[in-house]
């Protein structure tokens, strides 16, 4: 279940001396406060949605909703608005989620740069991870490396998930048979997209 909602967040208060309450007739015994709102999803504050306030008479604790308050409070209620900023955390979830697509973005440069490197100076016990034709996945691993080409056992094993690809990825797996490709091939395989993933047990 997830558990998301507004909440309000209160910013300030003031009580000027001018203002009159319209229930009571009393002067500077109105409160005025100001209140933000925000988005959460299970109480992480995400962003901002609103801000408003009411007016509170100390004297006969009379509320007023904006579109109650008489000009001379209305006035004082806009300039109180105007002046007052909310806390920057109500925008924490924004932050996380924006912490979080930059990490992503970081990982995967680091991933292709470490790849590079991989299709460059293949190692023995590198395993690809590529798209079948048929539209599963499935794995090869290097059993050997020459000046431009590398020699592969590839898995016996194919999957339709993506994700469970590690799955599949066991010694017992591998085919005896041994395949040479050039390097050149791996590459184009590689830019294409057809092999996605490599990985090194460093
Ligand atoms: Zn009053």
């Amino acid at each position: 279940m997830i558990i998301y909602g507004a909440r309000a967040v209160h910013l300030k208060s003031a009580q000027p001396k001018s203002i009159i309450c319209p229930s009571c007739s009393t002067q500077g015994s109105s409160v005025i406060s100001i209140y933000r709102k925000h988005a959460h999803i299970f109480w992480i504050p995400l962003f901002p949605i609103t801000k408003n306030g009411i007016s509170q008479c100390q004297h006969c604790k009379k509320v007023l909703e904006p579109k109650e308050m008489p000009e001379p409070i209305k006035r004082e209620y806009i300039n109180l608005k105007n002046d007052t900023k909310g806390p920057i955390w109500q925008f924490a979830g924004l932050g996380i989620i924006a912490a979080l697509i930059s990490w992503g973005i970081y990982t995967n440069i680091e991933d292709k740069k470490k790849e590079s490197v991989y299709l460059q100076l293949p190692q023995m016990g590198d395993v690809y991870k590529y798209k079948v034709e048929n539209g599963n996945y499935s794995t090869f691993k290097i059993v050997d490396v020459s000046q431009d080409s590398i020699f592969i056992s590839p898995n016996e094993y194919e999957i339709n998930k993506i994700g469970q690809v590690y799955t599949i990825d066991k010694p017992e797996n591998y085919s005896e048979i041994v395949y040479g490709m050039s390097k050149t091939k791996v590459k184009e395989m590689y830019d294409s997209g057809e092999i996605y993933d490599i990985d090194r047990l460093e």
